[in-house]
């Protein structure tokens, strides 16, 4: 999910448009109370914010999401108004992912967005030395068998937590509902696969938007949606 945060409404709903015409999810909201609010339900892969805007501007909307540690981490490209270094170079500065300058194409946004996720997905899906495995805003800490999503724990069960960790460590890969049935519950035989649905269907339940990284493979199993 993209959110957009855009005041003139013609070009947010273009931007909308635009990123589900490739097949992205995407909302647009016009100032910061909104984008505040749909932060509460749900964390966006990214954030293309405008500067220009009424009551409080980007600039302010950025310090917040920095300062917040449940939005730091959402990648956020700033829209500025063209040849205006000044704003661009403090959009930088104050934490900005990118920036893009107005009026821009939307093929040229589309690009830019691609180009900032498949970099912070690199940068995040990486296991660090204290055993964090990280997936955007996923986290799972091994040593302490904690998962939290967007900085809010999340309470699972030793086999969710099995699936998981499982699923997380081979982003992309395909497990058979057999294979995951071997591996996690160590059974020899294939005759209750169910028992692997069940789990995925709280698993997914639970980690709320993260739980879309799970994907379903149809007639096949599971997998970790692969990075972009
Ligand atoms: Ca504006």
């Amino acid at each position: 999910m993209i959110i957009c945060v855009e005041d003139e409404q013609n070009i947010c709903e273009l931007e909308v448009y635009t990123l589900q015409s490739v097949g992205m999810e995407a909302e647009g909201c016009a100032s910061g109370k909104e984008l505040f609010a749909l932060l509460e339900q749900h964390i966006p892969e990214l954030i293309v914010l405008d500067i220009m805007l009424p009551d409080e501007d980007g600039m302010s909307i950025l310090a917040r999401l920095r300062a917040d540690k449940r939005y730091a981490s959402i990648p956020v490209i700033m829209a500025t108004a063209k040849g205006s270094e000044y704003d661009k170079v403090k959009g930088l500065d104050g934490g900005a992912d990118d920036y893009i300058a107005k009026p821009f194409g939307m093929l040229e946004m589309v690009a830019r967005i691609k180009a900032v996720l498949r970099r912070c997905a690199s940068q995040q899906s990486a296991k660090t030395d204290d055993g964090l495995i990280r997936r955007g805003t996923l986290e799972v800490h091994e040593l302490e068998h904690q998962v939290r999503v967007g900085g809010e724990a999340v309470v699972l069960t030793l086999k969710e937590y099995e699936l998981l960790k499982l699923l997380l460590l081979h982003p992309g890969i395909v497990f058979s509902r057999d294979k995951l049935l071997n591996d996690i519950w160590g059974y020899e035989f294939s005759g209750e696969t169910r028992t692997v649905d069940v789990h995925i269907r709280t698993l997914r339940q639970k980690l709320g938007e993260a739980g879309e990284l799970i994907e379903t493979i149809r007639g096949v199993g599971y997998r970790m949606a692969a990075e972009k």
